[in-house]
């Protein structure tokens, strides 16, 4: 039934096709800025990562599990942001991979050295935020009457759609209107939404 793509759609989250996990041609290209370098088995046991958890920061570096985390959101910035922040963090890296046991300091002159030989001669000691912090806006919040779960959206729902755990719950997966969603007026400010009569 034609329905269900649209009830599907509701439980598949919206996020974006944002990049995660482990990323083989980012690693590849590290290996081969590193190389030249005499870095070769750092380049070998490196990782670059996409890893959601970093908020506000560009990316960040580990040198003891040698790798390197990048922020999803990096890629609305473009080839190049991404590009300069690997850049930085692999600079981390191999300052410390040459320091060895000796401490350095994060952005200190080993650190400098490093973003010279990486092509990035002249890199500003904090990582610059080109996105702001704020998530993307879902002003569309509809409920569910029976089990009130929450389903925001970034436009308003087309056709009239039921919640599709209550549907299986209480009838066989079936559209059933008692489970129909129901728009709720979004305070500002706020994630918490009072239900409203039903508007579509
Ligand atoms: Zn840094
Ligand atoms: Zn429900």
């Amino acid at each position: 039934m034609l329905l269900f793509k649209q009830l599907d759609l509701l439980f598949t989250s919206p996020k974006s096709k944002r990049p995660a996990g482990r990323d083989p041609a980012l690693e590849e290209m590290a290996y081969r800025l590193l190389a030249p370098l005499g870095a070769t088995s750092l380049g070998e046991r490196l990782r670059v990562e996409w890893s959601s958890r970093l908020r506000s920061a560009a990316g960040r570096a580990d040198s003891r599990s040698s790798r390197v985390l990048l922020n999803p959101r990096l890629c609305a910035c473009g080839k190049e942001e991404i590009d300069r922040t690997l850049r930085h963090e692999l600079a981390h890296l191999l300052a410390a991979f040459r320091a060895g046991r000796r401490r350095i300091d994060p952005h200190g002159a080993e650190w400098r050295r490093a973003c010279a030989d990486l092509g990035i001669a002249g890199e500003e000691r904090c990582h610059t935020l080109p996105f702001p912090i704020k998530r993307r806006a879902r002003p569309y919040l509809y409920i569910c009457p029976n089990c009130r779960r929450n389903f925001p959206r970034t436009k308003p729902l087309r056709r009239a759609s039921a919640c599709l755990a209550c549907c299986q719950a209480h009838d066989r997966g079936r559209f059933d209107s008692r489970f129909k969603l129901q728009r709720a007026r979004v305070t500002q400010l706020s994630s918490r939404a009072k239900p409203r009569d039903p508007a579509d």
